[in-house]
Formats: structure tokens, sequence, C-alpha cells
């Protein structure tokens, strides 16, 4: 396979050199300690209360240590876009104090501008191309219809689904088989070339977790979609490192993606950010405890307590309450100090689902209103 001549024809024109971007996005020029992060939101228009959560995390943990945290759109899929987020998310956060020092619509410094995920297309693509020449990456032009019937079949023979290792088709089509459909005007996507062997496990270091066990990605995932963008999974990695993000604190959602990130981040030649998944929101619903619900749970929307007149601080102590275990009792003894003194740590965040109890938040409400002058 002349993979020069396929990359040329997949995504023809030219590309800065790969060096380029080192060169545009350079490392930042902070303290050794100190910490990068991100609010990474897609506009659908639904800010809720996990997006703070996390918000509330990463913003401490950079500015505490001198650092930056920035706000970037991750927009990369059309369909779910809306009108006007990028400023709900913003107001939504300004709202409860949360302060961005860059990013989408902040004003700051642009050095690691676009902060729009579209907007970064050319980038993506200069990646993805190198990836082809050097093999680790395929076009492939199986249908929806196609993947659908692949995913029964392995639904019904009790197999993982999705698309890996005998199951991915078009991971070995000949060169003419792949210039044929390219001349047929097929419709195609990017994949990554998985390395991975799901039988090798190995130990991950989480921020918040401590060590997991980590199982090996052999799903050959798509980086880029068949209108030119990537996917989510491809534009972060690409994005975190030209960014200089160095900690992620994200939902614990996206443990089960871990796997394709580090496969990514280690084919792209990059360092990884540190990672800190930060536990669900959970609810008590009469005798079983579940995650709080978009559908079910109008406290989930960050609006709710806009309309229903929540004092923002509030609302803020309490996110503290359950993001540090010893946060209660440091402002037991301070109530009158700056939220911003209380030493935040990674290491006191929770391992698993916090309790949220709105009838705990009222008492918190009470005990905030009842200290403020006429
Ligand atoms: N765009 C993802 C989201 O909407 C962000 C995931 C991440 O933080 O890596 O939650």
């Amino acid at each position: 396979m002349d993979c020069q001549k396929l990359a040329e024809r997949l995504l023809p024109g030219n590309y800065p050199k790969l060096s380029y971007y080192e060169e545009i996005y350079p490392p930042r020029a902070i303290e050794k300690n100190a910490e990068v992060t991100r609010l990474a939101p897609s506009p659908t228009g639904f800010i809720h209360l996990g997006n703070l959560f996390v918000a509330i995390a990463n913003e401490r943990i950079a500015h505490q240590s001198g650092g930056v945290m920035y706000l970037r759109i991750e927009d990369t899929d059309d369909k779910r876009r809306v009108e006007g987020a990028v400023e709900a998310v913003k107001n939504a956060l300004r709202y409860f104090s949360v302060r961005f020092d860059e990013g989408a619509e902040i004003d700051g410094d642009n050095t690691y501008a676009p902060w729009y995920q579209r907007q970064r297309a050319e980038i993506y693509r200069a990646f993805v191309k190198d990836l082809i020449v050097r093999g680790k990456a395929y076009p492939c032009f199986c249908t929806e219809e196609e993947l659908s019937a692949l995913r029964d079949e392995q639904t019904n023979e009790k197999k993982i689904t999705g698309y890996y290792g005998e199951y991915a088709r078009c991971r070995n089509l000949t060169e003419a088989e792949i210039f044929r459909n390219l001349d047929a005007g097929k419709p195609f996507v990017i994949r990554l070339k998985s390395a991975g062997n799901p039988e090798n496990k190995f130990t991950f270091r989480d921020e918040i977790k401590g060590e997991i066990t980590v199982t090996e990605n052999d799903q050959d995932v798509v980086i880029l979609k068949s209108d030119g963008i990537p996917t989510y999974h491809f534009a972060h990695a690409i994005d975190d490192h030209f960014m200089r993000t160095t900690l992620v604190i994200r939902g614990e959602e996206w443990l089960s993606s871990l796997p394709i990130h580090i496969e990514l981040f280690s084919v792209l030649g990059f360092d990884r950010p540190r990672y800190g998944h930060n536990c669900s929101l959970m609810k008590q619903d009469g005798e079983t405890r579940r995650k709080l619900s978009k559908r079910k749970d109008p406290e989930l929307s960050l609006e709710f307590y806009r309309q229903e007149g929540y004092f923002p601080r509030a609302v803020r102590v309490y996110m503290m309450t359950l993001l540090n275990s010893n946060f209660e009792e440091w402002y037991q003894k301070n109530p009158e100090k700056p939220l911003e003194e209380f030493p935040f740590s990674v290491k006191k965040m929770g391992k698993s689902g916090a309790l949220f109890d709105l009838d705990k938040l009222n008492d918190i409400s009470k005990n905030e209103l009842s200290r403020l002058t006429a």
C-alpha cells in the first residue's frame, strides 16, 4: 500500500508541517506546578449541574495553582448545536462565579485560539493525514445500514459491539479496492487502525479514583467524519495537547472512553494531560440511588436555580461541600471568608457518587441568607 498516495487522495492539498503547530502553540510560560484546566462543553443549550460541578473543581485547581482555566467549545456534532448556547454557558457559569481566563468569547489571551473545534478543522486534518501516511489510519466505506447490521450480528452472537478486529472490514481493503471506491464517489470516514489488544490490561493513575485497571482499546474508532470534521475523541486529544492542558477533571461517564484517549495520545506522540474522573451526582429516589436525570429532575438544569431564585453562593457552597470532604468543617470555622481561601485539593474529591439533596441545599441557603445584612 502506498500510504502517501492514499493520504494525498483522501486529504488533498498542502497542510502545514506538524512541527508548525508545536511552534504556534508553544508550551505555556507558567510556573512548574501551575495547572492548565478547561471546561469543554458541547453547545447543546443544556448546561447542567454536572457541568458546574466539574467547572468549580477545574477553576479552583487552576487558580489556586497560579494556572489557567479556559473554555473550549466542542461543537463537532453540528446536529446538536443550538443557537445562543455559548452565551448560555458563559452566563450560567458567571452567575456561579466560575471565572475563565481564556477561551470562547472570553476576553483573554488568544495564543491558543481558536476555541471552537469547528474552526480548528485544518489542524485535525493535518494530523489525520499524517496518521494515514504512517499507516495508522484508514478510510472506511461502510454504510449506516452495514454498521447497524454488524451491530445486530454482534449482539446476537453476544460479542462486544463495534468496529474492531475481524469485524473491521475496511481495515484490510487493498489499494485497488480503496481507489475503486473513491472513484465511484463513495463517502468515507477515517478510522484509527487500533494496535491495541483487549487481552492486555494496565494500571492507570486517575487523579481522583487512584489506581484503576484499564483494558487496551481495540476499537477502530472514527477519527474523521465524512464531512471532514473530526469526532470528539480525536479533536479533544489534539486540543488538550496544543492548548497545553495539564489536568482534565471531567465526569466519570468518560471513563469508558479513556482507553481510546490513551491510544490516541500515544499514536499522536503527545504527552497526556493527567485525568481525574469525577463522581456523578446522585439522587435518593425511594429506596434506590440513581444519577440525576435530565428527563425526571428539573434541578439538574442550572437554569432551575436562577428561576427559583437560589442565592448563587449557596449553590456554590453546596457544590464545594460535595467536592471536598473537608470543606464543610473549614466553612463552619470560616463562614465569613471568601470561598477562594479554602485550600481545594484533588485528593479530597470523592471516588464514588455524591448524593445531591435539595433539602440540604435549602438548609445551606437558609444559613447563607441569614448572614446577609438587610
Ligand atoms: N465535550 C465533552 C462534554 O460535552 C467534554 C468531555 C471532556 O471533558 O473531555 O462533556
